[in-house]
């Protein structure tokens, strides 16, 4: 200790058979800051040291049954006092030669009786600063010792709690990440797994930890998945990424991205399987989706390519006599007036008329086209008798035939009173029977109407070309023909027409026939319409 600090009680042993010798040595040393022992033989002086740290031992050499000489080669022996200083009180100047000779100077030291009371204790003094200074040191080590502990201590609990939160992190972005992950061990068991995975596998967690890997596809699927497990296992493979559709156990189907990779020790042996599992459905649909969608669209584009091409030739058949006759008609106008007789020229007129009646046709047809197309066409809805329109429109198709071609007979014994768009159906029953008039061989034709309940039913019936079976059903739809574009000319559009506006009318068209024998058509419609229809899919209005 240095300075005004309070200086460490320093124990100190005396040992001398006489009382009277000890009395005076413990008064020269007696000092606040000793702690004086007294032994009156070496044995006692054993005792104490036995209890005692001491800073040094006072021995006088003469002693009776056990000498100082012996009591010091015993405190030497023993562990505990072995280092012990010892300072030997002798009368004897072959005593202090023997000690100087047989002992280490640094631990013992020699004292010649009489004591000098001032040599006492400045030998004493010595020791007692020796063993302080060693105390110090000692203290000094162990608190250091003592500070790395509680240092290194911090620095564990500190890094323990690095862990924990790490760990904590990691079980948290392991749960509640937004992808399906699992553990699987080297044999493909599942050992852990986050609940997203149990989402998309739709299983819960614990029966999917008895299963393994493969498990979570079928058959073909999991086969394949086990042996990617063998190949990721032996090397050959780093990495497993494949789309699989989930069927097994479950309602729905579901379309899954998995990849599976292996992860390894330090010396490279296989630890874990990491499986990673997407939820792809949604895409998949889409996919799909768009690939229908582009496929209707290639379609669209090849009928109106198709149709353009019909257009273009059906527009030219009536334009090339309109075109003849306009001519030839100016050049006798010019050239030879006198032919041109009232006769003559009615004649010639009727010709163009036919030719232009033709375009309106193609023309009105191309509108409702786009009309319906775009479901723009309007229903004026009315109440009619649809027997009387049928008769109006046998008696008009009647008059623009040939002479020579089919003869049409109506069976309707009763009005059928509806409410309906006239015009419109006005064009359903003559698209029919034009239909029936051009692809019936000239054979007869029958249009039956008649009312069931609150429904009027519409046969055109006739006896020509019929329809083959695998086109009996698209015949009905845009641009779709059955007939060789050679023997009968047509857009293909009629159908459809009709079956737009019988299903905006809330009603159905049908056809039943065989190839050489003839067709029926039939349109099965509600006496009176729903308020509002969509045509094909798109808004149309009504009207009145
Ligand atoms: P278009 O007659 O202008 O070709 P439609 O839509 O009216 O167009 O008819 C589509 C196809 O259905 C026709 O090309 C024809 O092959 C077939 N078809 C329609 N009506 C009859 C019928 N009465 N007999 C035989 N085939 C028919």
């Amino acid at each position: 200790m240095s300075g005004g600090a309070e200086l460490e009680r320093a124990s100190i042993l005396l040992v001398d058979d006489r009382s009277s010798n000890l009395a005076a040595l413990e008064s020269v040393l007696a000092r606040p800051d000793y702690e004086i022992v007294l032994a009156e033989s070496g044995e006692a002086a054993l005792r104490e040291v036995l209890h005692h740290d001491f800073a040094v031992v006072v021995l006088d050499v003469a002693m009776p049954r056990m000498n100082g000489f012996e009591v010091a080669s015993l405190l030497r022996e023993r562990e505990l006092t072995r280092t012990v200083p010892i300072i030997f009180a002798t009368a004897s100047v072959y005593d202090m030669e023997h000690i100087y000779r047989a002992y280490d100077v640094g631990a013992v030291d020699c004292l010649r009786k009489p004591i000098d009371p001032h040599e006492m204790r400045s030998k004493v003094g010595v020791f007692v600063e020796l063993y302080r200074q060693r105390r110090r040191s000692e203290r000094q080590a162990r608190e250091l010792r003592e500070a790395q502990a509680r240092e290194q201590q911090l620095r564990l609990s500190r890094a323990e709690a690095a862990l924990r939160e790490s760990e904590a992190l990691y079980q948290l972005t392991f749960e509640e990440a937004p992808v399906g992950i699992g553990q699987a061990d080297p044999e493909g068991r599942w050992v852990r797994v986050n609940g997203r995975l149990c989402e998309i596998l739709g299983r819960p967690r614990d029966e999917l930890l008895a299963t393994s890997l493969p498990d979570i596809c079928d058959d073909g699927d999991a086969d394949r998945i086990a042996a990617s497990l063998d190949m990721l296992r032996s090397g050959e493979a780093r990495i497993y990424a494949r789309e699989h559709e989930l069927r097994a156990n479950r309602s729905l189907r579901t379309w899954i991205t998995l990849t599976i990779s292996a992860l390894r020790d330090g010396d490279g042996t296989l630890v874990r399987f990491i499986a990673v599992l997407d939820d792809v459905t949604e895409r998949r649909r889409l996919e799909v989706e768009r690939g229908r969608l582009v496929a209707e669209l290639r379609e669209g584009i090849r009928a109106r390519d198709d149709f353009l091409a019909i257009a273009a030739h059906e527009l030219k058949t009536p334009l090339t006599p309109l075109t003849l006759v306009t001519e030839s008609l100016l050049r006798k106008l010019e050239k030879r007036p006198e032919e041109c007789s009232p006769p003559a020229l009615a004649k010639q007129f009727s010709r163009l008329d036919e030719s232009v009646g033709r375009i309106e046709k193609l023309v009105d047809a191309l509108l409702d086209v786009s009309r319906i197309s775009v479901g723009r066409l309007t229903l004026s809805l009315e109440e009619f008798d649809l027997a009387a329109l049928v008769d109006k429109v046998v008696a008009r198709l009647a008059a623009e035939r040939e002479p020579s071609g089919s003869t049409v007979t109506v069976n309707a014994r009763e009005p059928v009173v509806g409410c309906w768009d006239p015009f419109r159906m006005e064009q359903v029953v003559a698209n029919l029977l034009s239909n029936a008039l051009k692809y019936g061989s000239d054979k007869p034709v029958e249009v039956t109407l008649a009312r069931a309940a609150d429904r009027a039913k519409l046969e055109v019936r006739d006896h020509g070309i019929g329809i083959p079976e695998e086109a009996q059903q698209r015949i009905f739809e845009r641009f779709e023909r059955a007939a060789s574009v050679q023997n009968y000319g047509g857009f293909g559009l009629g159908l459809w027409i009709v079956r737009s506006i019988v299903e905006c009318h809330g009603g159905t068209v049908s056809v039943e026939s065989r190839p050489g024998e003839g067709s029926a058509f039939s349109v099965n419609l509600p006496l009176r319409s729903a308020a509002s229809r969509s045509l094909r899919g798109a808004a149309a209005t009504q009207e009145g």
